[in-house]
């Protein structure tokens, strides 16, 4: 099995963020706190970030869709939705 970067890792760095970001700025809305609109802008660039230069598919280069499709979503294991690699972590699976 080819090794190739553990994408799946990012992936899930990055939806955290996502996670943390989004209630940070709903609470934000009823404080109006500076420093959390800067935390919660801040996660969500690293969401972002992440997800635009990261979330690859190891085989074919091209980006891989923001959502979560839970027909190619099994598990921890993801089919690219352009060249039907699947892989997991950092391995490709045949
Ligand atoms: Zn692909």
């Amino acid at each position: 099995m080819p090794k190739v970067i553990d994408i799946m890792k990012y992936r899930k760095l990055a939806l955290l963020c996502l996670f943390i970001s989004i209630p940070i700025s709903m609470i934000n809305i009823l404080i109006g706190s500076t420093w959390l609109a800067i935390l919660g802008a801040s996660l969500f660039v690293i969401f972002l970030a992440i997800s635009l230069t990261l979330w690859k598919c190891p085989q074919c280069k091209r980006r891989l869709p923001l959502r979560f499709d839970h027909d190619t979503d099994v598990e921890d294991v993801y089919r690219c939705p352009y060249c039907e690699t699947k892989f997991l972590s950092g391995k490709i699976i045949d």
